[in-house]
């Protein structure tokens, strides 16, 4: 937990958010700057700096993670249609939160990657 992280407040309630699904371990809710129709992010409770600091015993959350970003699609309407799932990482990935989170993105078409 770190006390300042905002989405460490999100995910304690502290700070307002669409929030979209809860479960124990992980909130999801819509970004508020959104790219696209469906901009939802995916956040553990636990305060994790980025992928980098994903400790080897945290596979099921980050399976946890997955798995609901699947059922954000179903539920926002875009599973059929097609949607990115992103996690940047530091600076040149342009992660600007540094507290771990997965972007669901979808609703438009989205340029290829690479
Ligand atoms: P990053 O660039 O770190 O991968 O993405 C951070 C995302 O968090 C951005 O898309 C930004 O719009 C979103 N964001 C930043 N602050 C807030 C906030 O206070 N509430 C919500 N819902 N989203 C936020
Ligand atoms: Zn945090």
């Amino acid at each position: 937990m770190s006390e300042e992280c905002i989405f460490c407040r999100i995910a304690k309630g502290e700070i307002p958010a669409e929030k979209i699904y809860e479960s124990d371990n992980v909130v999801a809710f819509n970004d508020i700057n959104p790219i696209a129709p469906t901009h939802v992010l995916i956040v553990p409770k636990e305060h994790i700096t980025s992928l980098n600091q994903m400790k080897d015993d945290k596979s099921s959350l980050a399976g946890e993670m997955i798995m609901i970003a699947r059922e954000v699609a179903k539920k926002t309407g875009v599973a059929e249609g097609g949607y990115r799932t992103i996690i940047n990482t530091n600076r040149s990935a342009g992660q600007e939160i540094f507290h771990l989170h997965m972007h669901v993105i979808g609703g438009r078409p989205l340029e290829k990657m690479g």
